[in-house]
């Protein structure tokens, strides 16, 4: 039965996935140890993904894309990854869109999500993160001062990533005081904010070199004036509509973790067949094809989460607990999948050419980001299990 296809399985948007993997076919390992090496932006690929409509797959027909549901979503990031490329370069133009069309008004619907869709704009910037609130958003000190028909907007943002390889970032800001507001949710507010017209106005943005290559950055707002206009929804209500879009966000990821997590058991396979030490396959051996087997057990069982949460938002419901849990164990069973291909391919694993260092240094992203385990833990506890809040 289809429905209960996991997703990633055959026939679950088989068409899509074949497209993407004649896609990813023509960006090679090679092409991304290079991209990995010099820390360039994989501006080809990107730009073939947007060519081929793939990143407009979530924006409504309406506003020119393909208006398909968040699994077919799933389908894209995941074949990416699988693939062995990294989609964290661009997946942010597939999503982050998700707020202007939930809660932007007609006008900014009608001026920048058909840009969007056509690619002609890049929204894959979000500033949240600040270097001294951390998780703790509420906390965040960015604030924006209303001034007639502008805001004033200073403050600083940390790893936003793609803000150079982005036209319009989608940026938090304080608007009202933390200590004016009874609630700590309250009194933030949303910007879409058109980057080519600050840049050098107020705004800075520098590199953040890093473990791997995800176009990371700071973001520094000194006086940057923006129109009143790229307010999205009401002022104050920013929290809310960060969150509303979390569930989508969350769910995408964990299918880009299924497809990390496939690639490595599909290497590991592979090579534990045709590596041989001790004149047989080394994967005759248990202590090399147990962690194969066990890793493919906990990839599936994630899969099944990650349909389950993806069915649920289509259908829908605002799926926050299964959307956090198929994030984590998605997360998760990509990381052991990575430690077990890195210790399966012996010294080899360590060397460039086989892909699997990059790949493993890139899996690990997402049991920290864009939400921590012990935050998704923390949130189950409270929110699901009804324990006390513990921060
Ligand atoms: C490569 C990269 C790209 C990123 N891209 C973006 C982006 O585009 N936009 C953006 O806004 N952010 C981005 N982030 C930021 C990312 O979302 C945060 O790093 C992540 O949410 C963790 O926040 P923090 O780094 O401030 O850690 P902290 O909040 O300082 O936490 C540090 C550790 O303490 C733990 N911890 C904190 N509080 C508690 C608690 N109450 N209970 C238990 N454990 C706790 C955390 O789980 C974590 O393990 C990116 C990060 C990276 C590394």
């Amino acid at each position: 039965m289809a429905e209960n296809r996991a997703a990633g399985e055959p026939g679950d948007h088989a068409d899509i996935r074949d497209t993407v993997r004649r896609l990813c076919a023509q960006f090679p390992g090679s092409y991304w140890q290079e991209k990995d090496k010099v820390e360039a932006y994989p501006a080809e690929f990107v730009a073939a993904l947007t060519e081929a409509g793939l990143l407009a797959a979530l924006i409504p027909d309406e506003f020119g894309g393909s208006g398909l549901g968040l699994s077919a979503g799933c389908a894209i990031l995941e074949e990416i990854q699988r693939s062995g490329g990294n989609g964290g370069a661009c997946h942010a133009q597939m999503y982050t869109m998700g707020t202007v069309l939930r809660h932007g008004s007609d006008a900014q619907k009608q001026t920048y999500l058909p840009a969007i869709a056509s690619g002609e704009l890049r929204l894959q910037a979000f500033g949240v993160t600040e270097p001294t609130s951390g998780t703790d958003t509420t906390a965040l000190r960015t604030f924006a001062r209303r001034d007639g028909d502008r805001y004033i907007v200073n403050g600083q943002k940390v790893w936003t990533s793609r803000a150079e390889h982005s036209d319009l970032m989608l940026l938090l800001a304080r608007t009202t005081p933390l200590d004016e507001v009874q609630k700590k949710t309250e009194g933030m507010s949303v910007f879409l904010v058109d980057m080519g017209k600050v840049i050098g106005k107020g705004l800075t943005i520098r590199p953040l070199p890093a473990m791997i290559n995800h176009a990371a950055t700071e973001v520094f707002f000194d006086d940057m004036a923006i129109p009143a206009s790229s307010l999205i929804g009401e002022e104050g209500r920013g929290f809310r509509y960060i969150l509303s879009g979390m569930n989508a966000e969350r769910i995408l990821i964990a299918a880009e973790c299924l497809g990390d997590a496939r690639f490595f058991i599909d290497r590991a396979t592979t090579y534990a067949n045709e590596r041989e030490v001790f004149h047989r396959p080394i994967g005759q051996n248990q202590g090399i094809q147990f962690p194969i087997a066990l890793a493919y057990a906990h990839t599936e069982a994630a899969a099944l989460m990650v349909a389950d949460a993806a069915r649920r938002y289509e259908a829908g419901e605002q799926p926050g607990a299964q959307a956090n849990m198929a994030k984590m164990l998605a997360a998760d069973a990509s990381w052991e999948s990575a430690e077990m291909c890195i210790q399966t391919h012996g010294g080899f694993g360590f060397a460039r050419e086989y892909d699997i260092e990059r790949k493993w240094r890139e899996a690990r992203l997402y049991r920290t980001a864009p939400i921590s385990t012990n935050l998704i833990l923390a949130f189950l506890a409270e929110h699901v299990l009804g324990l006390p809040r513990s921060y």
